[in-house]
Order: C-alpha cells, then sequence, then structure tokens
C-alpha cells in the first residue's frame, strides 16, 4: 500500500469529512439528488447537507437513497437575500421540511424567481435570442429557476462557449439581461429558517464586497458562519475562525459543488465529522 492510499484512507475513515453545502437539480446543480449520494459514499463522505437554493424537494430523495449506508443527509436550505444592496446567502440546517410558514415563503420566493427568469427572458428575446420560458421549463423544470438555468440554455443553443461567458455578457449585475430579484432581507431569512427549528448559518462571507455587521446579524440570530468553503482562502479561513469565536458563533464549511463529473467539488475540503455533531448539540 502507498503513502497515498493510506492517507485516502485515513481521510475518509477516520477524519470522517462532512459536505455541508451541496446544490442538486432541484435547484441550480446539475446533479440529482441521488447521483450526489452515490458521489458521496464512493468518496467516503460521511454526512452531506442538500442545501438547494430557495427549495427542500432534494433532500427527501437524498434521504431515500442513502438509507441503509453509512452516509448521513442533513437537510438544508440557501436562501438569496439581499443587505445594503450586496447578495448575502443564509444556509439553514435542519428545518422542518414540512414547516407550512416556511414553504408558503419558499414558494413565493421560487414564485418571484419565476417571474424574475420570464423578464430576463423577454430582455433576450428583445436582444434577438431565440430562446423562451418554456425552453427553460422543459430542460430544467420549474422548481427554483435561477440565472444559471438561462445561462445553460444559451450554451446549448450555440450562443455561447461557456455559462461564465453568459454571466459575463449579460447576466450579471449591470448586464444587457440583467433583472433585480425579488429582494428579502437576512433578517427575514434568519427568521423563516428559526421558525422552521433551523440554525441559521451565513454562507461564504468570505466573497462579499462589504464587511458584515456582525454584532447586527447575531442579533437578529444567526448562530453559524460557513468558515470553510471553496471560495475562501486559508488568510480568509483564519479571518472567519477569529470572528466565530468572538461572537460565539458554529463553525461549518462546505463546497458549494454545483458541478458533476470533473467539475464536482464534492469533499474536495476536509471539514470533520465534529461539526454535524456541533449542529446537534445546538438542536436539541
Ligand atoms: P440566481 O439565483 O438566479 O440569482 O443565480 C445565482 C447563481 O448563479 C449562483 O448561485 C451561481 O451558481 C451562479 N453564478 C453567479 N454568478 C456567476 C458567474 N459570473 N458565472 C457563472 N455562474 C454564476
Ligand atoms: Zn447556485
Ligand atoms: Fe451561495
Ligand atoms: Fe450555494
Amino acid at each position: 500500500m502507498t503513502f497515498s492510499e493510506i492517507d485516502y484512507q485515513f481521510k475518509g475513515m477516520i477524519i470522517l469529512t462532512v459536505d455541508l453545502h451541496i446544490h442538486t437539480t432541484c435547484s441550480d446543480g446539475l446533479r440529482t439528488p441521488e447521483e450526489t449520494v452515490k458521489e458521496a459514499l464512493e468518496k467516503n463522505i460521511r454526512a452531506v447537507a442538500i442545501t438547494d437554493h430557495d427549495i427542500t424537494t432534494g433532500i427527501d430523495l437524498a434521504i431515500r437513497a442513502a438509507k441503509n449506508t453509512q452516509l448521513e443527509i442533513i437537510p438544508g436550505v440557501e436562501i438569496n437575500s439581499v443587505w445594503d444592496n450586496e447578495e448575502v446567502h443564509i444556509l439553514g440546517y435542519y428545518i422542518d421540511v414540512e414547516s407550512n410558514s416556511l414553504q408558503s415563503e419558499l414558494e413565493h420566493i421560487r414564485q418571484a424567481r419565476q417571474t424574475r427568469a420570464e423578464n430576463i427572458i423577454k430582455k433576450l428575446q428583445a436582444l434577438n435570442y431565440d430562446i423562451s420560458i418554456e425552453d427553460i421549463i422543459n430542460l430544467y423544470g420549474n422548481g427554483a429557476i435561477g440565472r444559471p438555468h438561462i445561462a445553460r440554455a444559451l450554451v446549448r443553443k450555440g450562443y455561447y462557449m461557456n455559462t461564465g461567458e453568459v454571466f459575463d455578457r449579460l447576466l450579471a449585475r449591470g448586464g444587457k439581461a440583467y433583472v433585480e430579484r425579488y429582494k428579502i432581507s437576512p433578517f427575514k431569512a434568519i427568521e423563516m429558517i428559526k421558525d422552521a427549528g433551523g440554525i441559521p448559518v451565513i454562507a461564504h462571507p468570505g466573497i462579499y464586497k462589504q464587511e458584515v455587521n456582525w454584532r447586527q446579524i447575531v442579533e437578529y440570530g444567526l448562530m453559524g458562519i460557513e468558515v470553510f468553503h471553496t471560495k475562501h482562502d486559508t488568510k480568509t479561513t483564519n479571518e472567519l475562525l477569529k470572528i466565530a469565536n468572538k461572537f460565539n458563533l458554529l463553525i461549518t464549511g462546505g463546497t458549494d459543488c454545483h458541478g458533476i463529473g470533473s467539475s464536482s467539488l464534492l469533499g474536495t475540503i476536509d471539514i470533520p465529522y465534529e461539526v454535524v455533531l456541533r449542529l446537534n448539540e445546538i438542536r436539541s
């Protein structure tokens, strides 16, 4: 056995890696919940949180696929909010997916996503792109429609080489087909998660342009920080660790994987299972 094989076994079986930020085809990920479970098992990952944007349908599918396996599925959600003109995402862990209040709020947000997509499509049509909302729904369903779906459709139709290019040219803020999103505040997102018995955690704070007003968001009930994330460098991670300690917040982490196959990030950060134990301590 080579050193790298021993190291791999050590990582997989003893450290027990988890990944608490994953998107599936239920929102804008490329991998189904079932494929996510399969890949997580192959990678010896101990727990995965399904955190789709504004939708929870992937959770049950993943739980069913992971039944009688070593893999634990943590129910989650990622809610997009706007704070001081900047997008801030709030993750919710161990939400009760049956919660009526949460589901009706999410339904409302998804309706607004569809309206936004329709308005983006109108702008694209005015720019002479041959695309319709039916194209998007036929290809990707109408669960939680997002800009990545529109970008992928334009790539499929041969207008662009990749989705990054579509964002740069059309869909990013300031782009020719940009449409503002329906705005809810991070405080509202925190309230929705707490009302459904969940644990609110700020997603990838290292990528925001403005410094988070930590005192204020903690006052509103924030309970954790996503310290480990694929877009956080070591310096950012260390700064966030200090903030988590200062405000007595939970430390979480995940890859925010949207991809599949060679573009999959699942399990590429070693996050110890202890994070899941801590989440469970807070829950009880
Ligand atoms: P939406 O929820 O419709 O506002 O779309 C946001 C999603 O688009 C994010 O979760 C990312 O997955 C993706 N995204 C945002 N900016 C870019 C970009 N510049 N290139 C590719 N994907 C992006
Ligand atoms: Zn996304
Ligand atoms: Fe996010
Ligand atoms: Fe995400």
